[in-house]
C-alpha cells in the first residue's frame, strides 16, 4: 500500500525527526493513530507483533495497541529518515551499552529528573545475560547507590536469583524508569513512555533468552496491555523490544515471563510461592536445575 504526504509536509516532518534525533531521541510512540484507520489496518497487517499471546481477549487488546505501533513505523518508513541509533553496528554489547549509557547522558527527558533523584540508575549486570529481570524504577537505596535492587527487595531477588542456580553476576537487571519517582510511587505513564525506549535498547543489545518482568508496572510497558498481573503471570510472551532492531538480526527475540515484584513479596510472603512456579517455568526453558540445598 503506497501513502503518499504533500512534499512540504514531508519536508517539516524530516526536519523533526532530525532535531529529535540530535536530543537523543530514536523511538516515536504515540496512544493513538493519525493515519486514516483504512491505512492503520493495511499496515497492521504487514508489521510482526512485538508479542505475541494464545489468549483471545489479549490478542484483541494487543491488535489495538499494534495498530498505533503500526502507525508509528509507517510513518517512519514515510519519512525515510530513521537514522541508526549510536549503538548500531556495535557488537560488543558491553560497548554498545556504554554508548547507550552516554546517549542517555545527565538525562532531563521526562519529570523525574527535577523530582529528588540523585542519580541516574541504569542497569547493572552481564552484558551478555540469557535471563534479564526488569523492575519498576529505582527507591531509595538504589538512588543512592546507583544500582538496581540493591535494597531489601534487592536482597530477596538475589535469593530468587541464587535460588534458580544462578548468580546476580550472570543476569542483567534494569527498571522501566531510570529516575527515583518521589516518595516511591509508580512511576507515571508519561515517564515511563520516554524512559522505556532506553529500557528497550538495553534488551535489544543483550539479546536475553529470557525477561523477567517484576510486578504489574514492567510488565504492562514491556507488554503494552493493561491486564491484571495475576492475568498476565503463568505463561511466557513472545518478546521483540518495541521500535528496535537488534544488531544481531538472526536474534529471534525473547520469551517474556511475568512474576511479583520482590517488594510485594516482602509485603506478602504468602506468594512467593507462586513466585517460585514463574521462575522454575523460567528455569524449565534456559535448561537450569534447581541446586542442592549444600551448594
Ligand atoms: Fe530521563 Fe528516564 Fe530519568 Fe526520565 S526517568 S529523567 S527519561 S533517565
Amino acid at each position: 500500500m503506497t501513502l503518499t504526504l504533500d512534499p512540504e509536509l514531508r519536508r517539516a516532518l524530516a526536519e523533526r525527526v532530525r532535531y529529535c534525533h540530535e536530543l537523543g531521541i530514536y523511538d516515536f510512540y504515540q496512544r493513538g493513530a493519525r493515519l486514516p484507520q483504512s491505512a492503520v489496518a493495511a499496515l497492521s497487517e504487514t508489521v510482526p507483533a512485538f508479542v505475541s499471546t494464545s489468549q483471545p481477549e489479549q490478542r484483541e487488546e494487543m491488535a489495538a495497541r499494534r495498530s498505533a505501533v503500526a502507525a508509528t513505523v509507517a510513518e517512519g518508513n514515510i519519512f525515510d529518515v530513521v537514522s541508526p541509533k549510536p549503538e548500531s553496528g556495535v557488537t560488543d554489547p558491553a560497548a554498545a551499552l556504554k554508548i547507550i549509557r552516554e546517549d542517555l547522558g545527565d538525562c532531563t527527558r521526562c519529570k523525574l529528573h527535577k523530582q529528588g533523584r540523585k542519580q541516574i540508575v541504569f542497569g547493572v549486570g552481564n552484558p551478555r545475560a540469557e535471563l534479564m529481570f526488569v523492575g519498576e524504577g529505582p527507591g531509595a537505596d538504589e538512588d543512592a547507590q546507583g544500582e538496581p535492587f540493591v535494597g531489601r527487595a534487592g536482597q530477596l531477588l538475589n535469593n530468587m536469583i541464587k535460588a534458580m542456580g544462578l548468580r546476580r553476576e550472570d543476569v542483567y537487571i534494569a527498571n522501566v524508569v531510570k529516575c527515583r519517582p518521589p516518595g516511591n510511587r509508580t512511576p507515571e505513564p508519561d515517564e515511563c513512555d520516554t524512559c522505556s525506549p532506553f529500557l528497550m535498547r538495553q534488551i535489544a543489545t543483550i539479546q536475553p533468552k529470557v525477561v523477567v518482568a517484576l510486578g504489574a508496572t514492567a510488565a504492562k510497558n514491556l507488554l503494552a496491555m493493561n491486564s491484571s498481573l495475576g492475568e498476565l503471570r503463568g505463561r511466557f510472551y513472545d518478546f521483540k523490544p518495541a521500535g528496535v532492531c537488534s544488531n544481531d538480526p538472526a536474534w529471534p527475540g525473547a520469551r517474556l515471563a511475568v512474576t511479583y515484584h520482590p517488594a510485594y513479596l516482602l509485603r506478602d510472603p504468602r506468594q512467593k510461592g507462586e513466585a517460585w512456579k514463574d521462575l522454575q517455568m523460567v528455569m524449565k526453558y534456559l535448561g537450569l536445575k534447581t541446586p542442592k540445598a549444600d551448594a
